[in-house]
């Protein structure tokens, strides 16, 4: 006779003994003493696992609902760096490094002020978008100087000058 536990994770540890049990489940790493002992050929270790296999499976299906909602959000809510002339350099979703050698390089390109790095630049959903100032000569927000190599939240709105050319952060598909 062999006896077994169920972990909350769905996996069915199996051993000989009644104290036998490894201390941890081998496939989440919680501790086994926390789960109940069933003999191996009882009928409710059947029923933990059919638990276990229906709601994996509903969790599958909300996670595949909740990613297809975030993408249809994320395209209504596209990021621009807009300059006072009215050019305006699209920030891809995935993020990016803006420079005079990289996304709106066509449009910094006369700005010999902006380094060829000059910012990166990561799309965040809900929370804005995050700026790294990785320049030469530096990067304002809202006026105020941030520090090289260190992140820095903002906003919709919000007046991103790098070196001296002064854009504005702008989120398409907002009410604003
Ligand atoms: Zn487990």
């Amino acid at each position: 006779m062999a006896f077994c536990k169920v972990c909350a994770c769905g996996e069915k540890i199996v051993f000989e003994r009644r104290l036998g049990f490894p201390d941890n489940c081998p496939s989440c790493q919680r501790k086994l003493v926390d789960f109940l002992t069933y003999n191996e050929d009882d009928p409710r270790v059947a029923e933990l696992l059919k638990e276990h296999e229906k709601s994996n499976g509903s969790d599958e299906t909300n996670d595949n609902e909740v990613s297809l909602v975030s993408e249809s959000n994320s395209d209504a809510k596209r990021y621009t760096l807009r300059l006072d002339n009215g050019d305006e350099i699209i920030i891809p979703e995935e993020g990016c490094i803006i420079g005079r050698t990289e996304v709106g390089a066509e449009i910094l390109a006369e700005y010999g002020s902006v380094s060829r790095q000059h910012l990166r630049v990561t799309p965040r959903r809900n929370i804005g978008v995050i700026v790294e100032d990785i320049s030469k000569y530096g990067t304002l927000v809202d006026g105020q100087r941030i520090i090289k190599n260190s992140p820095v939240r903002v906003a919709n709105g919000t007046k991103i000058t790098l070196c001296n050319v002064e854009m504005v952060l702008t989120q398409k598909g907002s009410e604003e």
